[in-house]
């Protein structure tokens, strides 16, 4: 059986892989990259939830009778009123790298003066089995952010990023800390639980 993967973000690939491989070892786990004709959305909604589903809709027209997800997370800073939110991959402009949108945040965040760097990371996760049910799962990683990038690990802002009860970044703690703690991984070991009981 098949398991389609709806992301092109390499960070987010390896994660994936690392849990479904050990959590679904019967399924073989297919991407956009095996999908060649594959032209992405507008990623045009207005909360994580539309746009999970506007990417795992496009990937279920392209896969029929399969299990196929995609998620939208994302960065919400408590003092930036949430920003960047859903529009974490390109706060900095529309193609903007990942240092480019994390030298932004730690900007806006010293403009604001912000006297708590409270934070968390978002994960909403659209899921369809082989019948084309609909399945939403969710995740969520509190924590603060660093004031300077810190580690080598990880991707997007996993170096500012210290999760509640640590004492250092999600780029210093890396996959081992990610694969059981992160809000991707709290909605893949759901999306897991979800494909095991059916
Ligand atoms: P999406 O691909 O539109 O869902 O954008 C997600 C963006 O949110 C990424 O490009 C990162 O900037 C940020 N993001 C989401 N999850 C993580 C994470 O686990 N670590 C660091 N940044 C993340």
């Amino acid at each position: 059986m098949e398991l389609w993967v709806g992301t092109t973000n390499k960070g987010k690939l390896s994660e994936f892989k690392l849990l479904l491989e050990k959590g679904l070892p019967e399924f073989e786990i297919k991407t956009l990259q095996d999908l060649p004709s594959y032209t992405q959305p507008p990623e045009n909604g207005k909360t994580f939830l539309e746009n999970a589903r506007i990417k795992a809709k496009s990937l279920k027209a392209m896969r029929q009778n399969v299990w196929s997800f995609a998620e939208d997370s994302g960065l919400e800073v408590e003092e930036l009123g949430g920003l960047p939110g859903i529009h974490s991959a390109r706060y900095a402009g529309p193609h903007a790298r990942d240092s480019e949108n994390l030298a932004k945040l730690l900007k806006m965040m010293q403009i604001k003066g912000c006297p708590t760097r409270k934070a968390r990371f978002l994960c909403t996760m659209v899921a369809f089995d082989p019948a084309g049910n609909e399945h939403i799962l969710y995740g969520e990683l509190p924590g603060t952010i660093g004031k300077a990038p810190i580690g080598q690990m990880g991707f997007g802002y996993d170096p500012v990023f210290v999760p509640e009860t640590q004492t250092k970044t999600l780029a210093e703690l890396g996959p081992g800390f990610k694969s059981l703690n992160s809000h991707r991984a709290k909605a893949t070991l759901q999306l897991i639980e979800l494909i095991k009981s059916k």
